[in-house]
């Protein structure tokens, strides 16, 4: 069976590099934060384009982080799009701010600078959007909404390391770029990671506090605090990715790419990617008229697939009481309904590349 995303060949190859990087974080015991985890933290600002990039113990808090250091708490309103994976939303919520959710683009499949206008409130704060499997969405059409209405943009890069608008990297082009480092993301670390960046330094310090506890000086607990530290493993792991991650990027656009032109298929739509942007292919996500049949078929092939995905934010049931109905918003929820993720990973052979295409072309459902 090919597997959509198979980490094992990844660590089979690296091997070494990994086991020494590890070693060394044990043989110092510096496990919670410390030396390793600030090395790859200045390593993952100089790769993004930015002064600061703080490491976290994942994407999620990340976004959080990101929250809390521009402020945002209950009775504020963040925009973010329907279409995305349920963290971005969380972030909002936890703050005890609400979540707005904004219809995608039937092209991009991302969140569509035409309906942000019609839900911003005098209690708007923020707009998140989402580089969605890789690809960046509309930062300049976002940005000049914002830039009218007084809102941070805030950009989640949880499946866009290393992505580009209009040649800046993703995590350069907001307030606060917010990454995940979960295993099977572009970058990802041995277990839990994450980080924030940004230009200016008191969002760094800020979050530098809150992720500790609340601390600058142990002890002396300043603010509400959370431990949403990254941890000295998971920075070492993470500094052997890093220099790894311009030939993994490579290769998933050399997959991704090979996928968009030789999948020639009517049964499959693609997501569109605009001349303005570099995307990264972190998911390939295709739309069918029933991705349960899809993925059965692809299955007996043994091709596995799955689905990115299938509930949108607004229709998710931990979301009831604000009240969104099926029909609100109908790009996402068409593409809740029909998509279906192929594999894509930078150890993928030329050979199983070519047997997901003859596949996907055979398809006749
Ligand atoms: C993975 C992901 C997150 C959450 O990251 P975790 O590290 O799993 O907490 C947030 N947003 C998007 C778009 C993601 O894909």
């Amino acid at each position: 069976m090919l597997k959509r995303i198979d980490l094992t060949r990844d660590y089979r190859r690296y091997r070494e590099e990994y086991q020494q990087a590890i070693e060394l974080v044990c043989k110092e015991s510096a496990f919670s934060g410390g030396k390793y985890a600030d090395q790859f933290d200045r390593e993952f600002a100089a790769f993004c384009g930015v002064p600061y990039a703080t490491g976290v113990n994942n994407g999620t808090t990340a976004l959080h982080c990101a929250m809390m250091a521009l402020g945002i708490k209950a009775g504020d309103e963040v925009i973010v799009p329907a279409n995305t994976y349920i963290a971005t939303a969380w972030a909002v919520t936890y703050t005890g701010a609400v979540p707005v959710f904004v219809d995608c683009t039937a092209d991009t499949w991302e969140i569509d600078p035409e309906r942000i206008e019609e839900k911003i409130t005098s209690r708007t704060k923020a707009i998140i959007g989402v580089h969605l499997y890789g690809q960046p969405f509309a930062f300049g059409q976002v940005e000049k909404i914002a830039k009218e209405h007084g809102l941070y943009v805030v950009e989640d890069c949880a499946q866009a390391h290393g992505a580009k608008y209009e040649g800046r990297m993703a995590g350069s082009l907001g307030e606060l770029g917010c990454f995940s480092f979960y295993p099977g993301k572009n970058l990802y670390a041995f277990g839990e990671g994450g980080s924030v960046t940004c230009y200016k330094k008191e969002y760094y310090d800020a979050i530098n506090v809150i992720k500790n506890q609340g601390c600058r000086v142990q002890y002396q607990h300043e603010r509400i605090g959370y431990n949403y530290r990254l941890e000295g493993l998971q920075g070492a792991v993470l500094s052997v990715g890093l220099r790894h991650l311009p030939e993994w990027t490579k290769r998933r656009i050399e997959i991704g790419e090979t996928y968009l032109r030789e999948i020639r298929n009517p049964r499959f739509t693609m997501q569109a990617h605009p001349e303005n942007t570099e995307p990264v292919y972190h998911l390939f996500e295709v739309m069918v008229e029933d991705p349960a049949a899809f993925l059965q078929y692809m299955a007996r092939q043994g091709i596995e697939c799955h689905r990115h995905y299938p509930v949108p934010c607004h229709l998710q049931k931990a979301y009831a009481s604000l009240g969104y109905r099926e029909g609100d918003c109908p790009n996402a929820e068409f593409l809740a309904k029909h998509c279906a993720t192929l594999p894509l990973f930078p150890e993928m052979t030329q050979e199983e590349v070519g047997r997901v295409i003859e596949a996907c072309n055979r398809y006749q459902g």
